[in-house]
């Protein structure tokens, strides 16, 4: 979103293509798999606090659900676009079967900018998108989630809508609900517990002992504060955050070479994930510009913000340190720069493998409320830890096994898992 020239649409086409080629994937399934099967755009009329109505556009792309449901976030932001969306879905559908769970991929958005709305302002969206599409999601249709600047309560506003709408209790409609409220216990930590599981496993096939290694993340949201959380208890150092600053529109990066604690940078973060530059730098932080999470001395580089971050123009910033790059966000490496990250042999844990904590929690919480019973955080979270460690292992070893880069190891799995579920059914 933040280079006007990329198209994630066209990145994720290419990857895909890249793939299907590499496969020897028939003409016909080719062509069925490069698009969605399904996309929504409508109109959300809201009547904002100053009296007026302001109409914002909305947005839901079903890509594919041959293997179940269609499942994916819902994304608030301002400049967020159709093809952003359309490329969001069809990573969902790679990131649903790499790590083997009976969903297919969607996904949502709305244009707009929460920093700017009031929480009134907000439902109205979340209940007017739900008015828009409430006959084509579903709990055996598609299923929602939050994203990027939406979070359980928005869920419930969508659940409550949903449910009057069909008159009835559906909490398996939508998942990142608030716990006791259907919602699933260990989910918010989800996402970035999983990416550090397939990081431990990255580490541990390379001999590297987590507690010598130093990493770097871009973002301090709700996937970076949770994969801090948990590599700083493998025994990790964290160098480097970054996040957005929504005063001066742009980015810092707050570096503290001594690792940075966790808990005081919380104390100073503000619920969209962004960081109070003068507090931090009370603190003791160095306040660098945003870039600057790319080039430093690390081992580890973790990508946790949004999609198109690591580009041709930057990835040559990118120290001979790093040994991995875990891609905790969706699309933050383009095309060009990912060629020279697989030149450079650096180990790359694709954000479809990465991050798919949040999707396979969440599958476990439509199971949850589909049987109205609910697990106790460490069976949910161990849950977690086996299916993300054997999809790791089930990817690296085919990298291995078939001298494949991680990214195309994790896509030729994935697509050969969806390709086969719509020659099963007979759609191609
Ligand atoms: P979030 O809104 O909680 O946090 C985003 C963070 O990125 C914030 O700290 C923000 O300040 C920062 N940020 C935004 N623009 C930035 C920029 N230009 N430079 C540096 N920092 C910037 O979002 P999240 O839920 O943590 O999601 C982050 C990424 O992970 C997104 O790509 C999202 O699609 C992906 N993802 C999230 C989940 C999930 O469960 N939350 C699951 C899978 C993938």
């Amino acid at each position: 979103m933040s280079d006007k020239k990329f198209n994630a649409f066209e990145m994720a086409q290419a990857q895909f293509d890249k793939v299907a080629e590499l496969i020897g994937l028939d003409s016909g399934t080719r062509e069925f798999l490069r698009n969605p099967m399904r996309e929504y755009h409508f109109s959300i009329p809201v009547k904002m606090d100053d009296g007026t109505v302001k109409v914002f556009r909305g947005f839901r792309v079903q890509h594919n659900d041959a293997r179940g449901p269609g499942k994916g976030g819902i994304r608030f932001h301002p400049q967020e676009t159709i093809d952003t969306v359309k490329a969001l879905a069809t990573w969902m559908t790679w990131k649903c079967a790499v790590v083997d769970i009976p969903l297919g991929g969607s996904k949502g958005g709305v244009i707009c900018d929460p920093h700017n709305l009031s929480l009134k302002e907000q439902e109205q969206i979340c209940r007017g998108w739900v008015r828009q599409i409430a006959k084509d999601v579903g709990p055996v249709r598609d299923v929602p989630a939050p994203d990027v600047m939406t979070n359980a309560q928005h869920m419930l506003w969508m659940l409550d809508e949903f449910e009057t709408i069909h008159g009835g209790k559906y909490p398996g409609i939508i998942t990142g609900k608030p716990v006791g409220m259907g919602g699933s216990l260990g989910r918010t930590e989800a996402t970035g517990y999983g990416v550090i599981f397939t990081l431990r496993e990255a580490l541990k096939e390379m001999n590297i002992n987590p507690d010598t290694t130093t990493a770097s993340f871009q973002g301090f949201g709700n996937v970076a504060q949770y994969a801090i959380e948990l590599y700083l208890r493998l025994g990790g150092k964290v160098i480097c955050v970054s996040s957005w600053d929504q005063e001066d529109q742009t980015s810092y990066t707050f570096r503290r070479l001594s690792g940075i604690d966790l808990k005081q940078l919380l104390s100073i973060t503000n619920r969209f994930g962004g960081i109070d530059k003068v507090k931090a730098k009370e603190l003791g932080y160095e306040v660098l510009p945003g870039e600057a999470w790319i080039e430093q001395e690390v081992d580890i580089l973790l990508p946790c913000a949004l999609e198109n971050q690591i580009t041709g123009e930057n990835v040559n910033k990118i120290k001979k340190s790093v040994k991995i790059i875990a891609e905790g966000a969706n699309g933050p490496t383009t095309p060009e720069a990912d060629k020279i990250i697989h030149e450079r042999k650096i180990f790359n844990i694709p954000d479809f493998l990465a991050n798919a904590g949040g999707v396979t929690c969440s599958y476990f919480e439509q199971v949850q409320s589909n049987m109205n019973y609910y697990w106790e955080k460490d069976e949910v979270l161990g849950k977690l830890d086996v299916k993300m460690t054997a999809a790791f292992l089930a990817v690296s070893e085919l990298a291995r096994k078939k001298n494949l880069y991680m990214r195309d190891a994790a896509y030729v799995i994935s697509i050969g898992r969806v390709a086969q579920a719509c020659k099963d059914r007979g759609w191609v």
